[in-house]
């Protein structure tokens, strides 16, 4: 199949007008100006129109399951505050409340372009026959706390492992995520890494997301301190920041991606860099809790790879009547509102490249290369190149076109490919 389009974005090479890539068993094969690729390949040509044809986005961190949370939290005083008003919520939920928010979620990635997530995984029953009912490429990663339960660390692991062995690895693989340092104690977060590093499995965690968690680790004060210390031994804490802690604990690596990072101490942007880690960045759920400015000049510098999540709808702001939506260009948009030195071109390579490489799939997602799996979108796009990526950081709605892995997954205005 070949499919042309007036506007090409490789995000691998410059991009290319009147373009076209040609696609083979799922992966790409050939892609430049259109009467090239047109002429060295078989096959027949979808003609895309007046489009911008690109990859599919990369969403580093969500929570497909708290989909049907959105608008539900009103914004809080204090983290620890939004803490409590999740968890409430979702004791009054039950496993079906779960699984129609997972799969509402993975149907409003599907509309807005994402065609690869990194999803945390609360509710790991069932997950198997979710991740089979999507053709969204699911990077699956276990959640583990077990500060409430008091349960043994090992035997969080050990159920996290036996979880993740019913999941096929067909179209994303899987990983453990220890939930945060609060909410977890540090022999689980030793027992993750090595579990996980023993199979291969990535590890990510929300990592000095607020004030208070910072506080905790750093000072042994602050909301979160006074809220937790009854509940959870101590003695970890006031003995650095919580990217130290995770450092003490063995988390860092480049298979590690880290969510959040907004408090920073001093050499903090150096232990995550040096260790090939990864930092998701959700500008919306940042926006949400008026969080300090995102170190990002600071991240980028020290020569970390950034890249993007829209985190859940729990934590996103509801404007006007409608709820909010999962979309990575929602977030883009939102980043760009908030850091005016970071280019439209570079938003967008933290929510594509940026976010292939920390799932380790660079050049296999997030950029049009000979080899790359065909997961493409298109959006409208009927000027030059000028402005292109403007445009596409700031584009609302539903894309135009999706495709994953060769086939067709949103076309003419609706999802296609989905188990009913
Ligand atoms: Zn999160």
């Amino acid at each position: 199949m070949i499919l042309r389009s007036r506007t090409l974005l490789p995000l691998c090479g410059p991009p290319v007008e009147n373009g076209g890539i040609a696609i083979e068993h799922g992966r790409i094969v050939a892609v430049g100006p259109f009467h090239e690729v047109a002429a060295g390949n078989a096959g027949p040509v979808q003609d895309l129109g007046d489009a911008v044809l690109m990859p599919g986005l990369v969403n580093a961190h969500c929570h497909l399951d708290y989909t049907g949370m959105a608008g539900m939290i009103a914004r809080p005083r204090t983290f620890p505050d939004w803490i409590k008003s999740i968890l409430t919520l979702k004791s009054g939920w039950s496993d079906a409340d779960f699984e129609a928010s997972w799969h509402a979620g993975a149907r409003q990635l599907l509309e807005t372009g994402t065609t690869t997530v990194a999803n945390i995984e609360a509710f790991p029953k069932g997950l198997p026959e979710r991740r089979a009912a999507t053709p969204l490429r699911v990077h699956s990663f276990i959640e583990l706390t077990g500060v409430r339960s008091q349960r043994e660390p090992e035997s969080l692991v050990a159920d996290a492992v036996a979880a993740l062995a019913e999941c096929g690895r067909s179209r994303g693989t899987v990983g453990l995520s220890p939930h945060a340092p609060y909410s977890t104690v540090p022999q689980l977060l030793r027992a993750t890494a090595r579990v996980a590093r023993e199979h291969g499995w990535r590890i990510t965690t929300h990592l000095a997301e607020s004030l208070a968690e910072f506080e905790m680790f750093m000072f042994r004060r602050g909301p979160m301190f006074d809220w937790l210390h009854g509940q959870r031994p101590c003695d970890d804490c006031g003995r650095g920041s919580p990217v130290r802690h995770a450092s003490d604990h063995g988390l860092l690596g480049p298979d590690f991606l880290a969510v959040h990072a907004n408090y920073l101490w001093n050499d903090d942007d150096a232990l995550l860099a040096s260790s090939g880690s990864s930092v998701v960045h959700c500008p919306r759920s940042h926006d949400y809790f008026r969080h300090q400015r995102f170190p990002f000049s600071d991240l980028a510098k020290a020569g970390v790879n950034l890249c993007l999540g829209t985190d859940s709808l729990a934590s996103a702001r509801t404007d006007g009547a409608s709820p909010p939506t999962l979309s990575l260009f929602e977030d883009m948009a939102m980043f760009a509102s908030r850091d005016a030195t970071v280019s439209p071109e570079a938003i967008l390579r933290l929510a594509t490249g940026n976010g292939a490489r920390a799932l380790g799939l660079a050049g296999v997602v997030g950029e049009l290369s000979p080899g790359a799996l065909a997961d493409v979108i298109a959006l409208p796009h009927s000027a030059g190149l000028r402005d292109v990526f403007d445009g596409i950081i700031h584009h609302v709605g539903p894309v135009q076109a999706s495709m994953i892995g060769g086939e067709w997954v949103r076309k003419d205005g609706k999802n296609t490919g989905e188990a009913p």
